[in-house]
């Protein structure tokens, strides 16, 4: 049977500097990364170590400074390229509850991708396969932000990124701030589409916890550069760098 390739979302040398003169910041600097359809890599790293700022980059949101990206092996320029990848690559941003429009409905705001990225095909029903994917039934359609829980709300906004079926997923931070049941119920979720649909995972995280139960593999950030790279639990079991350190050191901390 003919098999796709597997999409790959590439980062080669990805440099990008806010500001200019003394106030210049290096937010990213010289970073290599690539996520593959059916992986999932962690990226970890302090507050301001450049990790959604990367993301930005992988998704085209920003312009590299220099470097490139590749979708499939195709440099990332131009609206045409950027749409087409946008179609196979979408991501959970930093609060995604707070991301969702308060005055659409549920149905309106999941509809808003597909026909943004011209998606073929019964919308209404591919709206509904998201949501039960995250767990809500039809009855969530009509329902408007106010009408949800916090819970609910967070997997209304995963359902919005999994409803063009993407076939890599960046996610940012995507289980902080969430109480242990919710971050437990999203991490299952988002496990569940890795490795029972194949979604390809960049999972953004400071929290190396639930990295780990994610990701085989993760790279370390620190002011803007990848500083250590490795399978998760070596990162945890025999951190290199003092940063790894420092992470590894806060993980009672934050899961207490
Ligand atoms: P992280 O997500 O790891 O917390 P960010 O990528 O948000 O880090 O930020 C990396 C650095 O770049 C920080 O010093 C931040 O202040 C700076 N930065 C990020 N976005 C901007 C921006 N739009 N303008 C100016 N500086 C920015
Ligand atoms: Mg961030």
């Amino acid at each position: 049977m003919w098999q796709a390739e597997p999409a790959t979302l590439h980062g080669v040398g990805l440099t990008r500097t806010y500001g200019t003169g003394s106030g210049a910041v290096a937010a990213v600097r010289g970073v290599d990364v690539a996520v593959r359809e059916g992986e999932a890599l962690g990226v970890v790293g302090p507050s301001g170590s450049g990790k959604s700022t990367l993301l930005s980059l992988l998704l085209g949101v920003e312009r590299p400074d220099r470097g490139e990206v590749l979708f499939d092996g195709v440099p990332l320029i131009g609206r045409r390229q950027i749409r087409r990848a946008r179609q196979a690559v979408q991501y959970i941003p930093q609060d995604p509850a707070s991301s969702l429009d308060p005055r659409r409905s549920v149905e309106r705001q999941l509809r808003e991708p597909l026909r943004r990225f011209r998606i073929p095909g019964d919308h209404l029903r591919l709206v509904r396969d998201a949501l039960a994917q995250v767990g809500l039934g039809a009855d969530h359609l009509g329902r408007r932000a106010h009408e949800l829980s916090g819970g609910q709300a967070q997997r209304v906004a995963i359902a919005r990124a999994l409803v063009t079926r993407p076939r890599i997923l960046l996610a940012d931070e995507a289980v902080s701030g969430l109480d242990l049941p919710l971050r437990n119920q999203v991490l299952d979720l988002l496990e569940d589409q890795h490795v029972r649909g194949g979604l390809g995972l960049l999972f953004i995280s400071h929290d190396l916890t639930a990295v780990r139960s994610l990701c085989g593999r993760a790279l370390v950030l620190d002011h803007g550069q990848v500083v250590e790279e490795g399978p998760t639990d070596r990162l945890l079991e025999t951190p290199r760098h003092p940063t790894t350190q420092e992470l590894v050191d806060a993980v009672p901390r934050l899961s207490a």
